[in-house]
């Protein structure tokens, strides 16, 4: 295969495009919308495998829940088909609608909803890919209840597309709730987040923003918990009664906050996700504070009822060395606090220092190897050595 840009419209095409690369050695990158591709991960591939024209409906199951589509199909596409007959697939990962569904399987991305509805890992009933090693894998199934067995769905998830290139994707849809309120409330992380995770039944979405998301999102800078109901009538005004509990003059939400909030880091030059545990999110919410205070413009959130917390950092000028070196010190001295921290996003030159390679476990390099054995797919997404 000639170094450039292959374009894969099904499943068939994506195998012959995987077998030109086994046999001439060429890598490829793994490209849908293209709108996260790496994440600045120094992947090393001299081609490109566009897989974003491999879209459209396969099926469509309104009275199982479940849509089957392929990988290129767009979150705005499915939204539009099960929106007919009143369903949804509650699925908010950070970015656009324009996200494709492979893509965001292959990243395990999520967002806002994760609290209330889980991640793409929950709702992915199967998945057909085509492996670095040229096998077409059915993994999983159509329907909700699943056959046992070793879990290669879950495996993909969140593989970056380092083991197989994703070609369809089964979901599991919900009904479209009766009502769905968006509530804003001034309260600080150590009253939201212990109150919040006391809701019963839990909220579809909760964030908290600091300062400077707050007065990015049109909250006039203080911290705010802006919360997602959603459910029946009678569901979302008990929880909006609790609500009023925990203090703080609510106020409801006319304008699409979320999509303000998920589309808010998009000249971000680093992203770092903080797991912790819920009942600790005030300890680590005050760090995470103090750590973008520092940085100009950045700012964190949170997800109370998880214990995530995410940390932005924008860019600054361009070939800023010195930002760059401050940011490194200061999460390595975080992540030194025995805080799981994920990197999302990183300049280039901070994935060595900072995050260490998903595949120096045996296991893990195994799993590579049998799937991928000529290393043709992302390689260096996971920091393998060069
Ligand atoms: C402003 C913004 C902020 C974001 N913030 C975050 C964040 O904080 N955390 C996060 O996880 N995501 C984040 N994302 C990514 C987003 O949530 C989705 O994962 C992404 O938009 C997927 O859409 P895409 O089609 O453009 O993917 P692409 O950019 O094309 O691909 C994303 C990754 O998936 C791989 N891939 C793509 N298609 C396939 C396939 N069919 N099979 C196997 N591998 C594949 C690619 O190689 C690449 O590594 C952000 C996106 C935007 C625009």
């Amino acid at each position: 295969m000639a170094h450039g840009e292959v374009r894969a419209v099904n499943t068939a095409r994506v195998a012959e495009a995987l077998a030109d690369a086994r046999s001439s050695g060429d890598a490829l990158r793994l490209v849908s919308g293209g709108a996260w591709l790496d994440a600045n991960r120094p992947v090393r591939a001299s081609s490109r495998l566009e897989l974003a024209e491999n879209r459209g409906i396969t099926a469509y199951e309104p009275g199982d829940l479940t849509i089957t589509a392929r990988a290129g199909t767009t979150l705005r596409e499915v939204a539009d088909t099960v929106g007919a007959a009143r369903q949804w697939l509650p699925l908010d990962p950070y970015g656009t609608d324009h996200a494709t569904v492979g893509a965001i399987v292959a990243t395990g991305s999520s967002g806002p909803l994760a609290t209330g509805y889980g991640t793409p890992r929950d709702m992915t009933l199967g998945c057909e890919f085509v492996s670095g090693s040229g096998l077409v894998v059915q993994a999983g199934g159509r329907v909700v209840k699943n056959v046992a067995g070793f879990d290669l769905v879950r495996l993909v998830t969140g593989s970056w597309g380092s083991l197989g290139a994703i070609t369809e994707v089964t979901l599991r849809l919900r009904a479209l709730p009766q009502r769905d309120v968006t509530i804003a409330l001034p309260l600080d992380a150590g009253a939201g987040a212990a109150g919040i995770r006391s809701l019963a039944p839990l909220p579809a979405a909760a964030e908290l923003l600091s300062p400077r998301l707050s007065e990015r999102l049109g909250f006039g800078g203080v911290e705010v918990l802006l919360v997602r109901l959603t459910g029946s009538e009678l569901a979302v005004n008990a929880q909006r009664s609790a609500l009023a509990a925990l203090g703080g003059a609510a106020r409801d939400e006319e304008v699409d906050r979320w999509a303000a909030l998920r589309a808010a880091d998009d000249h971000a030059a680093a992203i770092v996700r903080i797991s912790t545990l819920p009942s600790e999110l005030p300890r680590t919410w005050k760090l995470a504070c103090a750590l973008t205070a520092s940085f100009t413009g950045a700012w964190c959130s949170a997800q109370p009822v998880r214990g995530v917390v995410r940390l932005v950092f924008p860019k600054p000028g361009e070939g800023d060395l010195q930002w760059e070196r401050d940011l490194a010190a200061r999460l390595a001295a975080l992540t030194s606090e025995r805080m799981r921290a994920i990197f999302e996003r990183l300049p280039a030159a901070l994935w060595t220092t900072l995050a260490p390679s998903a595949l120096g476990d045996g296991l893990s390099r195994g799993i590579k190897e049998r799937f991928d054995p000529g290393s043709i797919l992302n390689p260096g997404i996971w920091g393998e050595p060069a």
